[in-house]
């Protein structure tokens, strides 16, 4: 027996029984939860794998220390080697993204962009943002981050068929209503955004663009989607754990002018942030650096994956967004699943079948179909990081057809859905080995 486990042991014995066990049900719930998603199809379009480097900076120290501020600039002792930490993730971001300013400070992109709302606008400001129908996220809505700085917003027009913002309609719409700030980006978020023609008409206009890249951060930083700092966009706001494969976190990357970025800043600190979470920033900069080595080849992958995957559940005889320009030029493919039942029995059956994936409204839904929408959204990053290729799409898009269209027996799918996936159980595009869905050899041996 070895020392540790002959300390748990004692440690077993003096605590007191029922804590100890209510303790060690979380123990068991993830090593659940990993068997599960080993076993699983997993086609979330904002989720991902990381790299064992990554992964080991958030279990460090700088995961139980405080550093506000900025580096040189903090409020707490004991910050000195956090600051050399952060300013390295810094510069790597700047080199990844060719930007003038970044910001790793940010916990989640919805915090980012609270950050940039609060940087950039004043309560009662209008804000020109994505339509909800079109795919634009919770937090350009009212009921979401924009509403919370008490903002009135107007949508940008897009395209029902490709979801894609209409470029001669926005510029109408933001020279006619002459918005604070002009938000795109999408979590549907199929084709590039019109950025030119958005940033052509936010100039006339005195509107600063601001690039909600939280989907696509990785496929700009692989150089695969588009450039927004090039197309006109002021500063870029991200998660840092969808196609970038990094830690749940969150960034701003920036070419503003100094004023525009000082300003975003103070929306970040002090305005939505004290402490900014130095384990996953510390994972955040492993990310970055291994992207500026594999990021470009990840990101040709995933979309090759997901125009493989539009293009065979179409030929199957699913009705996929975007056919007039190739399904997909990202990790996303949006289905119109009303044919097959809807979006929540067709979600719903498939996680049955040992499928995740995730119902989704699409442009004719109104608030009403939330819980039942038209569509389901499919993503590639993570099937694409344990290194499946077009073959292994063309085999996802059989089971989904046999277990949708087909209604075959969901335990023989999920048997087969399980034996597929049991040929890729390594993350790759990463330094270093790991096997994935199996962080905690302790817990299961
Ligand atoms: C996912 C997403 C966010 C928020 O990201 P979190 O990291 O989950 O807070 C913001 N904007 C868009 C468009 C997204 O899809």
């Amino acid at each position: 027996m070895s020392q540790s486990s002959r300390a748990a042991e004692t440690d077993v014995h003096h605590a007191s029984g029922s804590g100890l066990s209510t303790a060690m049900r979380f123990r068991e719930l993830a090593q659940r939860n990993n068997a599960l998603f080993r076993e699983s199809i997993p086609l979330i379009a904002s989720e991902n794998l990381m790299s064992p480097l990554a992964m080991e900076m958030l279990l460090s120290d700088f995961g139980f220390r405080y550093a506000e501020g900025l580096p040189g600039h903090r409020y707490y002792q004991g910050n000195e080697i956090v600051d050399q930490m952060e300013e390295l993730v810094v510069e790597l971001g700047k080199k990844l993204f060719n930007a003038k300013q970044v910001d790793p400070r940010p916990i989640s992109g919805t915090i980012a962009n609270m950050g940039v709302i609060y940087g950039l606008t004043s309560p009662g400001d209008l804000i020109a943002t994505p339509a909800l129908a079109g795919g634009g996220h919770i937090s350009a809505a009212e009921f979401g981050a924009v509403g919370f700085r008490g903002l009135k917003r107007v949508e940008l027009p897009f395209d029902p068929e490709t979801m894609t913002v209409d470029p001669a309609g926005a510029a109408s719409v933001i020279r006619r209503e002459r918005p604070k700030v002009v938000l795109v980006g999408q979590s549907v978020f199929l084709f590039p955004a019109p950025l030119k023609e958005i940033s052509e008409a936010a100039r006339d206009t005195g509107s600063p663009v601001w690039y909600d890249g939280a989907h696509v951060l990785g496929l700009i930083a692989g150089k695969k989607f588009q450039d927004p700092l090039r197309e006109g966009a002021e500063v870029i706001t991200g998660s840092t754990h969808k196609t970038l494969p990094g830690p749940q976190h969150g960034i701003a990357v920036g070419n503003a002018s100094e004023d525009t970025w000082k300003r975003i800043q103070r929306g970040m600190f002090p305005g939505v942030l004290s402490n900014h979470h130095l384990n996953t920033m510390a994972a955040l900069g492993v990310t970055l650096a291994e992207e500026l080595e594999f990021g470009e080849k990840y990101a040709t992958d995933i979309i090759r994956n997901s125009q493989a995957l539009g293009e065979e559940l179409h030929s199957l005889g699913f009705k996929v967004l975007g056919e007039k320009l190739g399904f997909t030029k990202s990790h996303t493919i949006a289905v119109d699943i009303r044919a097959q039942g809807g979006g929540k029995l067709v979600a719903e059956t498939l996680e049955r079948c040992g499928i995740i994936l995730n119902k989704n409204m699409l442009p004719d839904d109104d608030s009403k179909k939330s819980q039942n929408p038209s569509g389901i959204r499919i993503g590639t990053p993570e099937v694409t990081r344990i290194g499946m290729g077009p073959s292994e799409m063309k085999e996802i898009a059989s089971l989904i057809h046999r277990a949708v269209i087909k209604r075959e027996d969901p335990a023989t799918i999920r048997k087969e859905a399980a034996d597929l996936k049991k040929r890729f159980n390594q993350v790759k595009y990463c330094f270093g080995k790991l096997e994935a869905y199996r962080y905690f050899r302790l817990m299961e041996e």
